[in-house]
């Protein structure tokens, strides 16, 4: 596997560290439960990692050195390729290893598998988790400086790669519509989640354990603390909300886990933090919303036990782990109309579904599953039930399936 910069075993919820980097992990996992070794290759990002570092029975994460170590926006990831790529070889070479497959995850991986199927004559399965097409039709500007190269290498993948996973119809939907891909080569296998890490706990016992039990209410936000979350949407949804109904200005309160707060880390608070504060403040709100940080994903079962319901407001979403984790976990979520989201989420049976960037309609949704016990029963065991259904042994099963399928096509079939 290629993941060049979501390291599987990176710290999660950071900067560029979420969904990507568990799949990963989780698939690396289950592969080499089965008896299939995996090396996953990745850029080497923080100097205390080792260099060769053990994920589970043969499984292992490969750090490849390639430009400064720390955080780097993906654009400048991208100047560095190329060693990433001639030092990956080098190692692999030099020590004799072949591989049959070439999974590549995100366009950075994407453009290094070009280079490693030729060389190699292996296939390569390409996941892109989110493609800068779909990104650029909701975002208001290029934030990371990355699309017109990123749009590039996406399309030269689709056309090359011998398969494509999207993680839902709408993904093969969108790849279809915005890259032409041959839906012959696309594979629709949805993610999974970890039951003995997401299960129900009871909320009184979470709330006690994660000292949350002066608030009647939670809302919780899981995530990257980014635009394409829609965290600012949801701030403004519960503005709307005290402004309508004063009555729960004093019993609601929304926790907001993820990005790089935690106290023993030396990262400032991103942009987009103050810039949440400062919209926390105009609204008098300090009081009802607490910035988390991070949380291991032991801790966030706790979270999302604790919480009435779990928002997942995002502008667009390949997936979308977290409504699945929390789905898991007995709890309800209000998610928006996007992605894969409304293909986990049935609305009204295992969550509620807004139109994205609506906050008016987020206020609605949340306050309804807030004020009524029977629905937020309803969702609550509709959630449970649609969750079972999504394991990380059967995306494990299915994408077995789908190397197989590669790799008994001729090579030449491959290259298109
Ligand atoms: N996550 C975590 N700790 C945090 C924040 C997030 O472990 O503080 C994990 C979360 O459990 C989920 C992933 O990060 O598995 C986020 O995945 P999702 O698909 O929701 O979003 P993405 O990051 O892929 O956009």
């Amino acid at each position: 596997m290629i993941s060049v910069h979501a390291c599987p075993l990176a710290k999660l919820g950071g900067r560029d560290s979420g969904g990507m980097n568990v799949y990963v992990r989780e698939l690396a996992r289950d592969l080499g439960a089965r008896g299939i070794e995996v090396d996953v290759f990745t850029r080497w990002r923080e100097k205390d990692d080792p260099r060769i570092q053990p994920l589970g029975p043969n499984a292992r994460v490969i750090h490849i050195a390639s430009g400064p170590l720390g955080y780097w926006p993906k654009i400048n990831v991208y100047e560095h390729l190329d060693e990433f790529t001639a030092k990956l070889m080098a190692e692999v070479e030099e020590q004799g290893r072949t591989y049959d497959v070439l999974h590549a995850h995100y366009w950075l991986s994407a453009k290094v598998a070009r280079t490693l199927e030729q060389r190699w004559k292996i296939p390569t399965v390409q996941m892109f988790h989110t493609l800068g097409l779909v990104k650029r039709e909701v975002m208001d500007e290029d934030i990371d400086g990355e699309s017109d190269v990123r749009i590039e290498i996406e399309r030269e993948a689709v056309r090359r790669s011998a398969a494509v996973v999207a993680a839902s119809a709408i993904e093969l939907g969108e790849l279809r519509r915005f890259y032409k891909a041959d839906p012959a080569r696309v594979a629709v296998i949805p993610c999974g989640v970890d039951p003995e890490v997401f299960h129900p706990v009871r909320q009184a016992d979470a709330r006690e354990k994660l000292a949350r039990d002066q608030c009647e209410r939670l809302i919780l936000f899981v995530g990257r603390i980014e635009q394409i979350k829609g965290i600012d949407v949801l701030l403004r949804a519960m503005a709307l909300l005290f402004f309508r109904r004063p009555d729960l200005r004093s019993e609601v309160c929304l926790l907001v886990v993820g990005g790089a707060l935690d106290p023993g880390d030396e990262a400032p608070e991103t942009e987009k933090i103050l810039e949440l504060r400062r919209l926390v403040h105009e609204h008098r709100m300090e009081a009802n919303v607490s910035f988390v940080g991070s949380r291991d994903q032991e801790d966030l079962a706790l979270y999302y036990a604790a919480a009435d319901v779990c928002a997942v407001p995002s502008l667009t979403e390949s997936f979308g782990l977290v409504a699945l984790e929390a789905m898991a976990c007995g709890t309800p979520v209000v998610g928006t109309r996007v992605g894969g989201l409304q293909t986990v989420i049935t609305d009204g049976e295992s969550g509620l579904l807004v139109p994205a960037g609506d906050y008016e309609a987020l206020a609605e949704a949340i306050a309804r599953v807030l004020t009524d016990a029977r629905l937020r029963m309803h969702l609550a065991h509709g959630a449970r039930d649609r969750a079972e259904h999504f394991t990380w042994r059967r995306v494990g099963d299915r994408m077995v399936e789908l190397y197989e399928r590669v790799l008994a096509r001729p090579t030449q079939e491959l290259k298109v």
